[in-house]
């Protein structure tokens, strides 16, 4: 018999708890919730993390307009389906018309945060940025602006904040440096990486940090120091969606991650920080087909569909058969809402900064700012 991986029940459920109450587990603590991960402490997990969520957020879903800028891309991340070597890859960058139009088309239909999010492209210089961060906030001044643009120099997110961004979503993809290293090509460095993202939170940005679930050569582990590492780092927001296999990388033999997996994990997230918005991912709703819908009921809160003109969406293709039509659209904002009233949830278009809540009702329940 493996009594090795039998869990002990009272571990389990004093783990559980001290989470729950404290915020916070050792390292060995989150190792062990992996490893024994059941049925049974999957829906315990969701249970407490969606009442947290609910006592904080109430049943709102923030969307966030996403504007797949360019799919131009300088690095050979091991994984990701538009780096620099996948030759069938059709590039295009759009123009500062194009990304306005989009923004101009996402305010009418609601939107109130659009996030940037491109391949790391040469061409995306700061002057050519901070002129399109610019026109933005005078056209839609109530509107937050949300980069995800990879790594750049710290005066480069200097000068971009200075023209008016307000968040960046940087995924430090693995906390594990030696992870990482099987992840990405020599060239590119981990402590650059977790480098970039201490430069964010100190200019100033709401900063996201986040990883892929079930990438290659994950483990418990490596999954247990992601966890430590978000707790420790205290993210404004947190990416976290399966891995997809891309047929035209080098990991396109590699299994897919999990969105059972997934969801377990954005319980845990939510109980950790309880203010962090965690968006339920576009491949989460790939890899399942009520993908998005159970990661906002595991604790999940924004969902970003996609507001890139229909001519390019195709071609962000980070994974096999990612999603960009229907409610994954944000023209299919409606068939979204449908979605997540039949579930008990609303979406909602203010700018849902955690920030704009200080004052209120958080602080009524117990609950002080995440920094
Ligand atoms: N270049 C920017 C960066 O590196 O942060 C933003 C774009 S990058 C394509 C956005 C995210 O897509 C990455 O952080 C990675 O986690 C995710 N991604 C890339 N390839 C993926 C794959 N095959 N499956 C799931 N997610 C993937």
């Amino acid at each position: 018999m493996d009594y090795i991986n039998t869990p002990d029940p009272q571990k389990l459920s004093s783990l559980l708890n001290t989470l729950e109450q404290s915020h916070t587990l050792p390292l060995s603590g989150y190792e062990y919730l992996i490893t024994h991960r059941s049925q049974e402490t999957a829906s315990i997990l969701a249970e407490k993390a969606a009442s947290l969520r609910r006592r904080i957020y109430g049943n709102t879903v923030y969307i966030r307009g996403l504007i797949e800028i360019s799919n131009i891309c300088k690095n050979n991340c091991l994984y990701c389906g538009i780096r620099k070597d996948n030759r069938e890859c059709s590039r295009y960058r759009l123009t500062a018309e194009e990304i306005l139009e989009c923004c101009a088309e996402g305010y009418a239909l609601g939107f109130r945060t659009f996030v940037l999010q491109s391949g790391e492209d040469p061409a995306l210089t700061d002057e050519a940025m901070c002129s399109v961060i610019r026109q933005i906030k005078q056209r839609h001044p109530d509107c937050a602006i949300t980069l995800s643009l990879g790594e750049r120099s710290r005066s480069s997110y200097q000068r971009l904040f200075d023209a008016g961004a307000d968040r960046y979503l940087l995924r430090h993809e693995t906390a594990n440096a030696s992870h990482y290293r099987q992840l990405h090509p020599p060239d590119m460095s981990f402590d650059r990486r977790m480098q970039s993202l201490q430069d964010l939170r100190a200019i100033g940005y709401q900063t996201g940090c986040g990883f892929m679930v079930g990438s290659p050569y994950q483990t418990a582990a490596t999954l247990a120091q992601d966890l430590k590492f978000i707790e420790t780092f205290r993210p404004d927001m947190c990416g976290i969606g399966p891995f997809i296999p891309h047929k035209a990388t080098p990991l396109r033999h590699m299994p897919a991650g999990d969105a059972d997996l997934t969801c377990f994990l954005l319980s845990i997230l939510r109980l950790i920080h309880p203010l962090t918005l965690l968006p339920s991912t576009t491949a989460l709703g790939t890899i399942a087909p009520d993908g998005r819908e159970k990661g906002i009921l595991a604790g999940a809160n924004v969902i970003m569909p996609n507001l890139s003109p229909c001519a390019v969406r195709k071609k962000y293709e980070l994974y096999n058969n990612k999603l960009c039509s229907g409610a994954e659209s944000a023209q299919g904002i409606d068939s979204l809402a449908q979605r997540m009233a039949a579930i008990g949830y609303e979406i909602v278009t203010d700018r849902g900064d955690a920030a704009a809540y200080e004052n209120s009702r958080l602080q009524n329940i117990g609950y002080a700012q995440p920094k």
